[in-house]
């Protein structure tokens, strides 16, 4: 593997000096060491191909020494890296980001600057669904006045046939790389639609999607497998996202309730359910620890609780609710190791047992750890 020339400034791939065994091994031995305490862990599942997984990408605009470059933010700085190949990276997508960025300078579009508050493009986001071909094109902007804008959206189709949507974002607060509230579709339907484990799902512009579909599959496999499903289970799929776990596990449960902050999420999981004929499954929005404390209140009858947070893990009103609800078995996806170690004592104290744990590795050359957890009540 020939490292990649933007390691130092990039500071993406923090695992870049180790082969991809060893840094299996490395996060093997991290799982261990933060989750060996509640439960045996299983063996890491890996990649076979562990290069240009990730399906989402974006390309932040800006300026150096006076010229107009694009590229990734450096951590440590927030400074732009003009980058041009990344390994991690959908060679489609950086394909696509490099014509878009070609084109809108080309159409006089000038980046947003952040210190004169002068300027039009703040990022650019592709996301591209492997399976199904579909790539979309947000251009997130600081105003909503985008000039020329038939031309522009003609010589991307025209150039890429395979974009189906492409959207302004407006943008006008000062988080970076971040979308604003206001979408404007400016071709196609304003989604793409991506197929996984044989249903079929809507992604949105700001609703969360895994960016790594080669490993979603196997993660997502092992979810259902550790739920033990058979069909008689009513299952709470918390912090459901789109609603792909919750809609892959309706097939063998009774019915599944997702619940959900993202409301953009939340239209694209309705939407998902009736794409995909399922009508046991309901979707809320709603924070997911107010959800589950409401549930309590009303003593709900719950056999199954998967659940799939943020790095911040599960809330401590998340926790101590699904705990009164005494679901049989809980099965934890999660995406920061340490937040998972906390959630993990919380219910080794009130009833509750880990007696499975998979690492799967979700973000190779990354130190991101995912794993799969089976909790089962004492
Ligand atoms: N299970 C989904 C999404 C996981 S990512 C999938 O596999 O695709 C975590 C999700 O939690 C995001 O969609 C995010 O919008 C949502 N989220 C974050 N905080 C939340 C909260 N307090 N309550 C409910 N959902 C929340």
């Amino acid at each position: 593997m020939e490292s990649c020339p933007y390691y130092r400034k990039c500071s993406g791939c923090q695992l870049q000096n180790l082969s991809y065994e060893r840094q299996l091994q490395f996060k093997q031995v991290k799982a261990i060491k933060l989750l060996g305490k509640f439960c045996h862990v299983d063996e890491i599942i890996g990649m076979d191909y562990p290069l240009h997984y990730r399906n989402k990408i974006q390309a932040a605009f800006g300026y150096r020494k006076g010229e107009i470059i694009h590229g990734i933010y450096q951590s440590a700085n927030g400074n732009i890296v003009p980058v041009k190949n990344c390994m991690i990276e959908d060679e489609v997508a950086q394909e696509i980001i490099e014509c878009v960025s070609k084109l809108l300078l080309s159409f006089k579009m000038k980046p947003y600057n952040e210190t004169t508050a002068n300027g039009f493009v703040r990022h650019v986001l592709v996301k591209r669904g492997f399976e199904s071909g579909e790539i979309m094109v947000v251009i997130v902007t600081r105003s909503g006045n985008f000039k020329s804008v038939r031309s522009f959206v003609n010589a991307v189709i025209k150039k890429y046939p395979d974009v189906k949507t492409i959207v302004q974002n407006v943008n006008d607060n000062d988080i970076k790389l971040s979308l604003g509230k206001r979408n404007i579709v400016l071709y196609g339907d304003g989604y793409i639609k991506e197929n996984l484990c044989d249903l079929t799902f809507r992604i949105s512009p700001q609703a969360f999607y895994q960016v790594n579909p080669v490993q979603t599959v196997k993660l997502y496999n092992k979810a259902i497998e550790y739920a033990q499903l058979n069909g008689s289970e009513r299952v709470i799929d918390a912090y459901c996202g789109t609603g792909t776990i919750g809609m892959i596990a309706s097939s063998k449960a009774k019915m599944v309730m997702g619940v959900e902050l993202n409301e953009n999420a939340v239209e694209d999981a309705k939407a998902n359910a009736k794409l995909n004929n399922i009508d046991n499954i309901d979707f809320i929005c709603a924070d997911a620890g107010k959800f589950m404390v409401d549930l309590a209140q009303n003593n709900e009858k719950i056999d199954v609780v998967i659940t799939d947070p943020p790095r911040i893990g599960c809330s401590r009103e998340f926790l101590h609710s699904l705990v009164k609800l005494k679901p049989n078995r809980v099965v934890y996806v999660s995406c920061n190791p340490k937040t998972l170690a906390r959630d993990l004592n919380y219910l080794h104290h009130n009833g509750y047992k880990a007696t499975a744990i998979k690492p799967v590795d979700m973000f190779p050359y990354t130190e991101h750890l995912e794993c799969v957890c089976r909790i089962d009540k004492i």
